[in-house]
């Protein structure tokens, strides 16, 4: 007897969506392949190009033959530099043994949350939240518990996540600096966030992307730094923004004792490893001085206030982030609520692209997400054209 037919894609997938933010990329796609030009704000990269040393690494690697396979979990000298660089700048105790090489952040968070989730586990994260953090959740079959920063930051954050943790509570995933708020908790706030994962028995996946780029006031800290932390947090990091190295696909996990095997093991079976002379270059990144980013820092600073001042001119109303690459004002009454139907209108009316804010979460609408990592041409033309539109708006009104 015979079957025919096809078998579907496998059911995990009924409920796990694809990124919204590359449906917004592939709209501006189309228009670009049109002829059409589009300021581009929607999308989430350094603005400046990678280091010359770390090319230079990876050209030295090849020139060496170091292509060959390499420990699934990294190179040692990487490895090393990298207990070295997460004692010295995030004070996180860790043993040669501790980091796993992985390919970018997104990797070491899908190796994470494969490491911790089962079906039916819950994870607590705040909202709005990074769009594929929700997404890779449900791919594990665990339930995303969405937390709404502000009223938990107005009413408490210890008392907020008391209110929300169940006998099915597992987790909780961090993301400070934010994306998309650019805001970053104070010390105080990862302290009492802490202080509850701990009590509550639960494990944190603190995802660090955005470590190195915070402009003023307070600087980073890392939750397993803290007390108790250590030992039930998996702190994410990634090469992608602080060094510009969004194409090379290189980051690390610093993985407590007891969930290493897991982790190694998800590592192995999804990628074997990082490239091994994309490891190299990695290495050369963390041998840079500590103060490679000052000029780079400065550019976003001033890129950050140029829009800024740019988006409150034609009706937006925000205050400058502190962290991370993006603005996520409030979209002024001229153009509604709805943050799809916002951002639709200024790609096809004024050829400016962004992100809903929807896409970050329930609490994300209303908003729009712009990136300020883009050249100061592309600023000024978006501010141009975003001030055209608001008059062309107030006109017809
Ligand atoms: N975490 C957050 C909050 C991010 O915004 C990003 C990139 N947009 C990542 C992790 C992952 O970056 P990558 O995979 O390039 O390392």
């Amino acid at each position: 007897m015979t079957r025919g037919g096809f078998p579907a894609p496998a059911s995990r997938f009924d409920s796990v969506g694809f990124s919204e933010i590359v449906k917004v990329r592939n709209r501006v796609m189309d228009l670009l392949a049109a002829g059409e030009k589009v300021w581009r704000f929607e999308g989430g990269e350094p603005y400046m190009p990678t280091p010359q040393p770390v090319k230079d690494a990876m050209t030295a690697a090849l020139a060496r033959n170091q292509t060959r396979y390499a420990p699934s979990s990294g190179i040692p000298e990487l490895r090393t530099a990298i207990v070295a660089k997460v004692a010295r700048k995030n004070a996180i105790p860790a043993d040669k043994e501790s980091p796993i090489v992985v390919n970018g952040g997104m990797h070491g968070l899908f190796a994470a949350f494969a490491t911790l989730v089962n079906p039916g586990d819950q994870v607590l994260l705040f909202s709005p939240y990074w769009t594929p953090i929700v997404d890779v959740i449900t791919f594990y079959g665990g339930d995303p518990v969405l937390i709404p920063t502000k009223t938990a930051r107005a009413e408490g954050l210890y008392r907020t996540l008391e209110k929300a943790v169940t006998p099915r509570t597992k987790a909780l995933y961090w993301n400070s600096p934010t994306n998309p708020t650019g805001e970053v908790f104070a010390r105080a706030e990862v302290e009492e966030v802490s202080r509850f994962v701990v009590d509550q028995g639960l494990a944190m996946i603190s995802d660090e992307a955005y470590e190195d780029l915070i402009y003023e006031g307070e600087g980073h800290v890392s939750p397993a730094s803290l007390p108790g932390m250590e030992e039930r947090t998996l702190s994410v990091f990634t090469l992608s923004k602080t060094y510009s190295m969004t194409g090379w696909r290189a980051g690390y996990v610093i993985v407590p004792d007891r969930y290493r095997t897991a982790m190694r093991t998800v590592v192995l079976y999804s990628i074997n490893g990082v490239s091994t002379p994309t490891q190299w270059a990695a290495l050369a990144a963390l041998s840079l001085p500590d103060d490679f980013q000052r000029e780079a820092k400065e550019g976003y600073r001033r890129r950050r206030d140029r829009l800024v001042a740019g988006l409150r001119a034609a009706g937006f109303e925000l205050e400058a982030p502190r962290a991370a690459l993006y603005l996520f004002p409030r979209i002024p009454a001229s153009l509604g609520i709805d943050s799809r139907a916002a951002a639709q209108t200024l790609l096809d009316r004024a050829r400016v692209a962004t992100v809903p804010g929807l896409v970050f979460g329930p609490e994300g609408e209303g908003h729009l997400r712009f990136s300020f990592s883009v050249t100061e041409e592309m600023i000024s033309g978006g501010v141009e054209a975003l001030a055209a539109f608001a008059g062309r708006a107030l006109q017809a009104r």
